[in-house]
């Protein structure tokens, strides 16, 4: 029986080179090393090609399901370690085979050159005795099974497995973004989306109590303590109590600028949490097309307000696709809630779909809104959730 006792993790392996490739292991070690902390007896190894934890009888089920879910692994396997030795290879990958069926293949790596046999010999040795004491047989095309072995200096690692992992960079590594969080489907997935790309991300929401409720609050919470795990587990929430402003606008704008005006407010007030909180960029769950208020000149209008970068990962995303993403994530099932956000509260019944800059600059000078500003930006209200902590109602 073979007893699968470490985990190898392999990540970016042409990408990234020399320092930051350095760096990009050390975040990545440091993600993984936070996504398992509760477990106990875990001990680490990295080197330029790899990770290794041994598991010192974790269960691997645990671990696979954390590893999944990190970006920067392109794939892992359970393995067995054993002797850099080519009897106890052989010996090890015959044991390999016995659990498995049908056809197979050898893919020897050989990362010790020091090591008396090249891939081609140890492919050739185990095949050889595989082949002389069961019924499986070669097919090096279309294998039931492979047997991956990989020679280091320290010790050779044997599988069968190799599990794709999420791809990207190890979140953090390219720097911090201020995600604006809506309670819907597709800022979850842009915040996913930055994450993946190896940016932290923390949530700016904007609420209109009393005209959005607790539970409205609490759902955009879940959604954040869900994608909270695809970056180590925790995110910083800024809540924005946004009913002044927001009244403000429908008082002295134009109704069908009030929602262009209400995204050049948002922006203002992102702009400036994020500088406070050192983040990079802001990033939205917008895209094109989907809704009267998401055109170029929308775009445009929006973006006159800061020079700071505006992040729209999903812009050229199909709602299917996002929707598809949203399911993939865990986010969905929460999105679909029916709680109001502050954008449906005050739902204009014809939005400008081409809004002129000059004249939301025009409607925005009737009134003090840098007084508006400024007060929303004293009363934010930061709360750090933990994915430990999603509510049953919102899962
Ligand atoms: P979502 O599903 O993310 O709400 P949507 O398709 O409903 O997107 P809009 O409601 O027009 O589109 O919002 C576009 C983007 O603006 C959102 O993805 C989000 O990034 C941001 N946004 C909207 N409302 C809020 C809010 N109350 N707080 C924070 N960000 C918001
Ligand atoms: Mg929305």
């Amino acid at each position: 029986m073979i007893k699968y006792d470490t985990v190898l993790i392999r990540y970016g392996e042409l990408s990234t080179k020399g320092k930051n490739r350095k760096l990009f292991v050390t975040k990545l070690l440091n993600n993984i090393k936070t996504s398992l902390d509760d477990l106990d007896n875990l001990e680490y190894r990295q080197t330029y090609e790899r990770i290794y934890i041994k598991l010192n009888d974790n269960d691997p089920k645990v671990i696979e399901s954390r590893l999944k879910d990190i970006f920067g692994i392109s794939s892992f396997s359970f393995t067995q370690k054993v002797d850099s030795n080519i009897d106890m290879i052989i010996e090890a990958c015959y044991q390999a085979s016995l659990q498995q069926s049908g056809t197979f293949k050898v893919i020897a790596r050989r990362n010790d050159k020091s090591f008396p046999y090249v891939s081609d010999q140890i492919n050739r040795m185990v095949a050889t005795k595989i082949l002389k004491e069961t019924d499986h047989k070669v097919d090096v095309h279309e294998p039931d099974f492979k047997i991956y072995i990989e020679v280091f200096e320290d010790g050779t690692y044997i599988t069968c497995n190799k599990i794709e992992g999420a791809h990207g960079y190890p979140t953090g590594i390219n720097g911090k973004s201020l995600m604006l969080l809506s309670g819907g489907i597709d800022s979850p997935v842009a915040g996913y989306l930055m994450m993946k790309r190896g940016i932290a991300c923390e949530a700016i929401h904007f609420a209109a109590p009393p005209y959005t409720s607790n539970m409205a609050r609490d759902k955009v919470l879940s959604l954040a303590k869900i994608i909270s795990k695809y970056q180590g587990g925790t995110m910083k929430v800024h809540i924005i109590n946004f009913t002044a402003l927001q009244k403000a606008i429908y008082e002295h704008c134009h109704d069908a600028y009030a929602i262009t005006i209400m995204r050049r407010m948002m922006m203002r007030i992102a702009k400036e949490i994020a500088v406070k909180q050192h983040c990079l960029a802001i990033s939205t769950g917008e895209s094109l097309g989907q809704v009267a208020s998401q055109t170029l000149e929308s775009v445009q209008c929006i973006n006159e307000v800061t020079n700071f970068p505006i992040i729209r990962p999903l812009v050229t995303y199909d709602k299917e696709e996002i929707i598809n993403l949203a399911k993939k994530i865990s986010t969905y099932e929460t999105s679909i809630l029916p709680y109001e956000d502050c954008c449906t509260i005050f739902d204009p019944k014809n939005p400008v779909t081409k809004p002129s800059v000059h004249k939301a600059q025009e409607l925005e000078n009737r009134f003090d809104y840098q007084a508006y500003i400024q007060e929303c930006i004293d009363t934010v209200e930061t709360i750090c959730v933990n994915m430990n902590e999603v509510e049953e109602d919102f899962l």
